[in-house]
């Protein structure tokens, strides 16, 4: 455990990047072999997309990375947070209570609220349009809701009161875990449904890609599925019904072009069809 404390304490942005576009290389690989959907689509001009929003989250939280350092700083020295007030754990368990307790505030609150709050789903709704769902949708962020998303993590990292290895720890688990939930793959049923009962699974966060309500806001989890499982909010629907993006969006020239993405969230508010 002290080896990865001392791992993640100082994990260089190298090593960070490396993770992510490993794992974008690691999922394609296999999801250009063993496809879940036969899209018809131009998969690197969709990848152009969805990187290039990759590309601007990656500024976003590097520009602000010194907030989020500062903060967990500050909760470590002022002993400020649930960690902080629980009584003394054992690494393992300490490691294990903070990614549950971040994975809940940092993520799924966060997703929820922007499900639910108008103005944030203005901004969450790009995520939402992706028609293809593939790994390269991971991190398709319009660069609004990443500030938005930063300033939920920072706050959720004061609550938790968590130190910077922790949430470094919780970031790369994060990437690679969406990465896999987004990849074009379908594992056999009965595994995904029964790694649906511990983290979010292919499946699972296949459904939050639905173009429809309810299922639209459903399954909100980010790593761990317990949240959805816990408040209500976990649904299921059977693969071969499912069909990506969201109903007020499904033009192509909409949801398929690098400048209408970027201003969706200042044009005219649409309600949902369903
Ligand atoms: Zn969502
Ligand atoms: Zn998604």
């Amino acid at each position: 455990m002290n080896e990865i404390i001392n791992y993640f304490s100082s994990i260089p942005s190298s090593h960070r990047a490396l993770i992510l576009a490993g794992g974008i290389a690691f999922f394609w690989l296999i999801e250009t072999a063993v496809p879940f959907v036969k899209f018809q689509y131009n998969k690197w001009q969709h990848a152009g997309i969805n990187l290039f929003f990759t590309l601007t989250t990656i500024v976003v939280n590097f520009g602000l990375a010194l907030l989020l350092l500062k903060t967990a700083q500050w909760t470590t020295e002022n002993s400020f947070g649930i960690l902080n007030w629980l009584p003394e754990l054992n690494p393992w368990l300490f490691a294990i209570v903070g990614l549950l307790l971040l994975d809940l505030i940092g993520a799924y609150l966060a997703h929820l609220v922007e499900h639910k709050v108008k103005f944030l789903w203005r901004f969450h709704l790009i995520h939402h349009t992706d028609t293809w769902i593939d790994t390269t949708s991971a991190n398709r962020h319009h660069p609004g809701e990443s500030v938005i998303r930063f300033i939920f993590t920072t706050l959720g990292v004061l609550i938790v009161g968590c130190p910077m290895w922790l949430v470094f720890l919780y970031q790369t688990l994060s990437v690679l875990s969406t990465q896999f939930t987004h990849a074009n793959i379908s594992l056999p049923k009965k595994m995904d449904n029964f790694l649906s009962y511990f983290i979010v699974s292919p499946d699972m966060h296949k459904v939050h890609h639905h173009y429809v309500l309810p299922y639209t806001d459903s399954n909100y989890g980010n790593i761990f599925s317990v949240w959805d499982r816990l408040f209500g909010t976990f649904k299921t629907l059977d693969r071969d019904k499912l069909v990506y993006g969201v109903d007020t969006h499904m033009k192509s020239e909409e949801n398929n072009k690098l400048s209408n993405l970027l201003s969706i969230p200042f044009q005219k508010y649409r309600s949902s069809n369903s």
